[in-house]
């Protein structure tokens, strides 16, 4: 199908999935004009989901089949995922104004999440413990056949951001589903449009009715119901550390489980023996890519006294340097902020640190022109005090400082309440592993940033999160623990 007969369909299924709540209007951040209006799904469609899901956890038509069985079926998704690539990268790419090239590049990342996780679908297993026991009162000596069981947690709430919509889908859709659970998927209000499409293709690829259930709605409703729902065992989060906060509130009456991958504040450092040339370019692009609205963003950037004011000025021509526009303007290497919302925000931390006494190297104003664009902004003269050093801003914002030495870089890197990524660009190979150790965040990043991969662990330090994503321990997220004892 071309895109545009995709969209058609998309937005048409998305404006007939009934509702009792609210109109939510999906609005296009390079234009400002709302592409679709739909209906918040509201509680009862989440309590009529997790029914669904639950009955279907029951009849074990997903969680009992077969490893294999369920990993030819998420094939089938990977491959569907190749085959729609250019629909989905342009459903995304119109919701969020991100570049089309941004967009169509992540896709096979998203598909490969569906085959990585297939090859564990054969690979889930316990362990057995030859145990002889005496009990706990006795001093009788028994054997014991000992083992442990791995199962799915049953029904798991998935809670998606808006700023990587399908790949944050299916990051967390493919482990879930390997595991053998049954769920309901909540994505951003803002960024619905390549879910529709997602889960027409997990369908299409055989998986049964009643284990994927995708609600459509606002996070004070829909995700708020699924997070105190009694029936769902699990919730995994990506957003805001404030809202992962709530998620865990709400969680507590039936003590869920949950896994919360939040935001960052993540430090950059850049030693005077670094590669500076590609140290620049990369924490540029490390801050301004998608306009700064990523999680593992480097949003403090501290540089060694010695080559400071070249690494100020360098990074200052790449915020100048970044062509920002909408996904078919030519040239573009970066869309706007994803809403009205976002824009006031941003600017708000950039104002009132002007006003705070931060100096602005280049930007600190939006652009004269329709959309949510923020010029790239380059801030010094930032302390401890002031929020916009210490909050996440996920926009294309970032501050330079100087340091001296080791300890001083790293007191200053680690001086966060996050603990999401961390980045060292030294050629000084005993130094990049010590700040290994004692960079205190999930990820430590040496001479690279932006990397990723499925079989690598992910997960945030401190404020940044509980539990981890992709690998093994992706997998083991959704598989809760049973020992079994056998008296012989
Ligand atoms: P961001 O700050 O990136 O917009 P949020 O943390 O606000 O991220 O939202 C991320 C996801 O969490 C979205 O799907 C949103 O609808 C959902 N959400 C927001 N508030 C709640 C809530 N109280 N309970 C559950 N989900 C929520």
């Amino acid at each position: 199908m071309t895109s545009t007969a995709t969209l058609q369909t998309v937005l048409d299924e998305l404006t007939a999935r009934p509702g009792t709540g609210e109109k939510i209007s999906v609005i296009n951040p390079v234009t400002e004009e709302q592409i679709v209006e739909f209906t918040d799904c509201g509680a009862q469609a989440v309590d009529e989901a997790v029914a669904r899901a639950k009955a279907s956890f029951e009849a074990g038509v997903w969680s009992e089949l077969p490893g294999r069985a369920r990993a030819k079926i998420m094939w089938k998704i990977a491959d569907l995922i190749d085959e729609h690539a250019d629909e989905i990268a342009h459903l995304d790419s119109l919701n969020t104004g991100m570049p089309l090239m941004q967009a169509t590049l992540g896709l096979p990342n998203c598909a490969e999440f569906f085959r990585y996780y297939a090859g564990w679908c054969t690979k889930i297993s316990g362990n057995a413990y030859d145990v002889k026991t005496a009990g706990i009162a006795t001093d009788t000596w028994v054997d014991m056949h000992t083992y442990t069981l791995k199962e799915p947690y049953g029904v798991v709430g998935l809670i998606f951001p808006w700023n990587g919509p399908i790949f944050n889908a299916c990051a967390k859709l493919a482990p879930a589903l390997a595991a053998g659970c049954s769920m309901v998927v909540k994505p951003a209000e803002e960024t619905p449009l390549s879910a529709i499409l997602l889960n027409r293709l997990i369908h299409e690829a055989g998986v049964p009715e009643g284990v994927v259930n995708l609600l459509t709605g606002y996070g004070h409703t829909a995700g708020a119901a699924i997070t105190a729902h009694p029936d769902v065992e699990k919730v995994a989060f990506t957003g805001s550390t404030e809202i992962g906060k709530e998620i865990v509130r709400a969680s507590a009456g039936n003590l869920k489980k949950v896994m919360l991958e939040l935001g960052g504040k993540s430090p950059v450092l850049i030693y005077d023996d670094a590669d500076l040339q590609k140290a620049i370019f990369m924490a540029s692009m490390g801050i301004f890519v998608h306009s700064g609205q990523g999680c593992v963003c480097g949003s403090r950037v501290f540089v060694q006294r010695g080559v400071y004011d070249e690494v100020l000025e360098g990074i200052s021509n790449m915020a100048n340097f970044v062509k920002l526009g909408g996904p078919d303007e030519e040239g573009c290497m970066s869309g706007p902020l994803i809403s009205q919302k976002q824009l006031t925000r941003v600017m708000g931390y950039i104002d009132e640190g002007k006003s705070e006494g931060a100096e602005v190297v280049t930007g600190g104003h939006r652009l004269d022109r329709k959309g949510y664009f923020v010029h790239p902004t380059v801030l010094t003269n930032v302390n401890r005090d002031m929020r916009l050093y210490q909050e996440e801003i996920f926009g294309p914002v970032v501050t330079v400082l100087p340091f001296d030495d080791d300890d001083e870089a790293v007191a200053m890197a680690n001086d966060t309440t996050y603990g999401l990524a961390a980045t060292a660009w030294t050629n000084d190979l005993s130094r990049a592993h010590r700040l290994g150790k004692r960079l205190q965040a999930g990820t430590v990043t040496i001479n690279c940033q932006l990397v990723f991969d499925h079989a690598v662990p992910f997960g945030g330090y401190r404020q940044s999160g509980w539990g981890h994503e992709f690998g093994q321990e992706g997998i083991d997220a959704y598989l809760k623990t049973k020992s079994v004892w056998a008296q012989l």
